[in-house]
């Protein structure tokens, strides 16, 4: 932790190039945690920059110990906010255990390293909207892994998603040691695992508070990579796992058909496809399996229920679900017309399919995904 208070209840706050010093002359005046008033000790060692800690553990408004980095960060995004806004640290909300790293007016910033489940970080979502807080979540964790041109993003990173006119899904994330900010925007998804990102990164002192959203040129996603990445990730599912056992797979062979050949228009990227961690050919297989005798929007739900298809959480992204990627979906088959949905007769006949279908199709679907 990095704030305490003093016998007589003054707050200090261990941030700022002057941190250190202020942290020494400290060490010499008792402080206590201001949740339970438990006697806190000064910590001015050469490896974790200057905080507090609990002299026993029982305190249950902080876990301890915090990270250096999760300190360091806290320390930085604190002064950041404090150059423009009042801001509190560690601040004690009226009621409730819950306790933001930061508080500024109406808003709790969040910098998360550790891991925490999805309903965790729901949960403490949900609850600062009760009391019109607005949480504002800033990922602190392992480093965003790249893979080519691609990102990979865990399902802990997903849960920092949000979604904004004209970014799409972005992201934000901070690191100490850089001293800044990076931003994932206009994140759309190209496989379960990869996703295709803009990447800008801006040093903390060039950033406002709150940050604005810059309008970025157009992005390059290409539908002709994306059918590539679906060959591919049907070549891993086939490889790696028992595909019988796989619903997906049972139910195309059970029909007498190759996974390969499908038509064009089942597996293809929509605005809101992030709310669905399953391939959109899965889904979308799926969809067209119970047309019309099911909506889309009914069939992803029935599937998700039914353990078919995996739906992502989402939630400071809660307006982007799996029903709205169903009816975006139904949307663009509405604009596509009447187009041929029997299979290709062989790998040949598919690469051409695919070839005629992006130069007809390809900007209808690319220009549907955030713009
Ligand atoms: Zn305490």
């Amino acid at each position: 932790m990095l704030s305490a208070v003093n016998a007589q209840g003054e707050y200090a706050v261990l941030a700022g190039p002057e941190a250190k010093q202020l942290a020494i002359r400290l060490k010499a005046i008792p402080h206590f945690c201001p949740q339970c008033r438990g006697p806190v000790l000064v910590k001015a060692g050469n490896i974790n920059i200057p905080h507090f800690a609990h002299v026993s553990s029982s305190c249950n408004s902080f876990s301890e110990p915090e990270s250096p980095r999760h300190l360091a960060g806290k320390a930085d995004l604190f002064q950041w906010i404090s150059k423009t806004a009042k801001a509190s640290m560690e601040a004690r909300l009226p009621e409730g255990r819950q306790r933001p790293d930061i508080l500024t007016g109406n808003i709790a910033v969040e910098f998360q390293c550790s891991t925490i489940s999805a309903a965790l970080f729901k949960g403490r979502t949900e609850n600062y909207t009760k009391r019109g807080i607005t949480p504002f979540w800033i990922y602190g964790g392992k480093p965003i892994e790249r893979k080519g041109k691609y990102i990979k993003l865990t399902s802990f990173q997903r849960l920092f998603l949000r979604y904004r006119f004209p970014l799409g899904f972005y992201l934000l994330s901070y690191c100490p040691e850089l001293k800044g900010f990076t931003i994932y925007e206009q994140i759309i998804p190209v496989t379960p695992t990869l996703c295709t990102a803009e990447r800008r990164f801006i040093h903390i002192k060039n950033m406002s508070f709150p940050p604005d959203a810059v309008i970025k040129g157009k992005h390059s996603f290409s539908l002709n990579d994306f059918f590539d990445e679906k060959r591919k990730w049907l070549d891993r599912q086939l490889y790696f796992q028992n595909n019988c056992q796989h619903p997906f797979f049972k139910e195309i062979y059970a029909a007498g058909r190759n996974p390969y050949l499908l038509p064009e228009q089942i597996g293809l990227p929509v605005r809101s496809s992030m709310a669905i961690r399953s391939h959109p050919a899965e889904w979308q297989f799926y969809v067209w399996a119970e047309w019309p005798k099911r909506s889309a929007a009914e069939t992803v739900r029935r599937r998700i229920k039914l353990g078919h298809v995996k739906e992502q959480p989402l939630p400071l992204a809660s307006g982007r679900t799996a029903e709205m990627a169903a009816n975006e979906y139904e949307t663009l088959l509405q604009m596509m017309g009447n187009i041929r949905s029997t299979d290709s007769t062989s790998m040949v006949d598919k690469l051409h399919n695919e070839a005629s279908f992006i130069q007809k199709f390809g900007e209808t679907v690319v220009n549907r995904l955030i713009f």
